[in-house]
């Protein structure tokens, strides 16, 4: 067993279960030997998918202010209700969550209900037909998105065409006004006579 202070990997109470192990030991042999029958052990459900999203994010980013009278479920970090404690993180609530001691105060046992194979069968054909809805829907969107932008270069071009017809249309109707009108902005801002009154 390594003993490494940043071992962050998981670690089995070896007391615990060498305990356990010699119960069931004991048990047995007073079942067989002796013939006492085995205590029934606690009939607890199957293990269930949660049928809920875990809310990991809801407090990200907030401050709180926290004094010795806060209840431990405001202190911060994540708070289990059904277990009334406090994790420091999202990692260590989910071990929490999916753990056996939380399980447990949740009345369900660490066991999983074995599926059968049409089970699986099903689960498969679900997801494939998942997969297919998807792909006509981004289908569906790409069209959407491709019908629009020829739309947007249609109504580019047909201004163009307009803006060209307006200027064809002013060169051929005005031309002497132009002129006019380039000689005043000449006179006015290249020759001045402000300095020419000094
Ligand atoms: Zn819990």
């Amino acid at each position: 067993m390594s003993q490494r202070p940043d071992d962050h990997r998981r670690k089995w109470n070896r007391e615990e279960y060498e305990s356990m192990a010699l119960q069931r030991l004991q048990a047995e042999i007073a079942e067989e030997d002796l013939g006492i029958p085995k205590q029934p052990a606690v009939k607890r459900e199957m293990l269930k998918q949660r049928d809920y999203k875990v809310d990991l994010e809801s407090k990200l980013g907030k401050s709180v202010v926290i004094n010795k009278a806060t209840p431990s479920s405001q202190t911060g970090g994540y708070y289990c209700n059904v277990c009334d404690c406090v994790v420091k993180d999202s990692i260590n609530f989910l071990d929490h969550i999916n753990g056996t001691k939380h399980q447990r105060n949740l009345g369900m046992s660490m066991k999983i209900e074995r599926s059968t194979v049409d089970q699986v069968k099903a689960r498969f054909a679900a997801n494939k037909k998942k997969l297919e809805e998807k792909k006509r829907d981004y289908d569906l969107e790409q069209r959407v998105k491709e019908l629009k932008e020829e739309e947007e270069k249609i109504k580019e071009y047909r201004k163009e065409r307009r803006k060209d017809r307006k200027r064809k249309i002013e060169e051929s109707n005005e031309p002497e006004e132009d002129i006019d009108e380039m000689a005043a902005v000449m006179g006015f801002s290249g020759f001045g006579s402000s300095k020419a009154k000094k």
